[in-house]
């Protein structure tokens, strides 16, 4: 059942990983996998896991839930061990269900391994029927397992060398954290679609999709790793393998608008920043008579401050987020739906009231929501409501890891500005123009996927209808 209190693309999923060389306490892996797949929960909430090496044997942990109802004490004092991966997940592909949870763990010709990916392939209709003729079978319908066992299809080579050669097969985005019983391995599509960054502790290595769990965890922020970059720990040390290479860059730009923590530092660029800019080039690009700009929380606050600042225009909070709804919250029925933003959303009337506001958002999905909040600020006495959304319309779906809806449901794929404006009810509608987005983020649209906004996928459209 689609959550009725959302009407954003849904996170995909979130991996961490880590090798300690020696641990003060048997389960300080476990552990620090724990914080870590906590600061990383935004980035999907239907699963959790951990599996963990003691240098024999890997051992799993996973559920259905968030991470600290998977999660327990319990079940960290029985994953002793020095090295660690995890996973969060939001289904991007395959169904939601235990069998597709991650990390998965298989036993190849080398001895065991556990696997965690974030991203999605495109090339996974083609894989499956390669790897089938050579009698593969498979239990889930994940990226993940098909991974797995094109590895063990390179299995007489060492890990590094098997791992280069799937960089080849695997076309798509993916992020991977994969463990031996001795390594922990990090791995980054060759356009580096979905981050992955690398952190010291005093006795070990932790990887992870945001640098916010390096921060949660106390590891020291070393770098990204490169797209296409294979990175191997074990008790020798940190070595870094070129796997694959690509013409350019295509970091996942909706991570800096909507997906990624504004904490995080991602390639390079905070995202509290990059949402802060884009708020301001708004401000360069829109002329709207207002007074005062309000943020829908929490994704659309740093671009609202950005734009208050830059029009000089007074920023308050016109709207308060109820944050303790959460996934799990009892679903009102047909006939409550209206509920549905109010639940997590109220105006406060002495702040709106007799002003004209502009509202400021990260984007527009199915344009539900904004309807919703926009009538909620006018009961409330605002006497205009003008909607600014910092990022271009949302045209196209995403195929590298991202849950969008289908295109028809992307509501700027079948209307124009003014159509999208009068659904919403809004006075006025502006988003940020696709240059000014790059403008916010410093130029240099080369180093981005920005396909959902502009249909031009890095990947190129061949391989997306063959994986559709
Ligand atoms: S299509 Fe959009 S959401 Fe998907 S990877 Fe590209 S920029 Fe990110």
């Amino acid at each position: 059942m689609p959550h009725v209190l959302e009407d954003k693309w849904k996170d995909e999923c979130g991996v961490a990983g880590l090798f300690l060389n020696c641990p003060m306490e048997d389960t300080d892996a476990a552990r620090a996998a724990f914080y870590g797949l906590y600061a990383l929960q935004h980035r999907g909430q239907e699963s959790a896991g951990i599996a963990v090496s003691d240098g024999h044997r890997i051992k799993l942990h996973k559920g259905m839930g968030m991470v600290s109802d998977v999660i327990r004490e319990e079940n960290i004092n029985q994953l002793p061990g020095n090295i660690a991966i995890g996973h969060v997940r939001y289904s991007t592909t395959g169904e939601s269900g235990i069998v597709n949870a991650q990390p998965m763990v298989f036993h190849y010709l080398q001895g065991m391994i556990g696997l965690a990916h974030n991203g999605n392939l495109v090339n996974t209709t083609e894989l499956r029927k390669q790897l089938a003729t050579y009698g593969s079978i498979f239990q889930t319908t994940t990226d993940t397992e098909l991974i797995g066992n094109l590895l063990a299809r390179y299995s007489q080579d060492k890990i590094e060398d098997a791992l280069a050669k799937c960089m080849i097969d695997l076309k798509g985005a993916f992020a991977l954290v994969i463990m031996t019983e001795e390594r922990l391995i990090g791995v980054r599509d060759p356009m580096g679609i979905r981050p992955l960054c690398l952190g010291r502790f005093k006795n070990g290595y932790f990887l992870a999709s945001e640098t916010a769990a390096l921060d949660t965890v106390g590891a020291e922020y070393i770098r990204d790793i490169e797209p296409g970059e294979i990175i191997v720990i074990d008790k020798t040390g940190l070595t870094s393998i070129k796997g694959a290479s690509s013409p350019r860059r295509a970091h996942c730009i909706f991570e800096y608008i909507y997906f990624a923590r504004p904490d995080s530092t991602l390639d390079g660029i905070n995202v509290y920043q990059a949402r802060r800019e884009m708020g301001r080039q708004m401000a360069r690009e829109f002329d709207i008579e207002a007074d005062m700009v309000i943020p829908v929380p929490d994704s659309g606050t740093a671009a609202a401050l950005g734009y208050a600042q830059e029009a000089g225009l007074p920023f308050q909070d016109g709207l308060m987020k109820n944050r303790y709804v959460g996934r799990t919250f009892i679903q009102p029925t047909q006939s409550m739906r209206e509920l549905g933003v109010r639940l997590k959303l109220n105006a406060i009337d002495e702040i709106v009231a007799g002003k004209r506001l502009i509202m400021v958002d990260d984007s527009i999905v199915r344009g539900t929501t904004s309807k919703k909040i926009v009538q909620m600020l006018r009961n409330a006495g605002a006497k205009e409501v003008h909607m600014a959304v910092a990022s271009p319309p949302t045209s196209f779906p995403c195929y590298y890891g991202i849950d969008t809806s289908r295109r028809e449901e992307l509501i700027a794929s079948t209307m124009g500005v003014e159509e999208i404006r009068s659904f919403i009810g809004a006075d006025s509608l502006h988003y940020l123009s696709i240059e000014g987005m790059f403008t916010a983020m410093g130029g240099n649209p080369d180093r981005y996927c920005d396909a959902c906004f502009s249909g031009h996928y890095p990947l190129g459209m061949e391989s997306i209808e063959k994986s559709s």
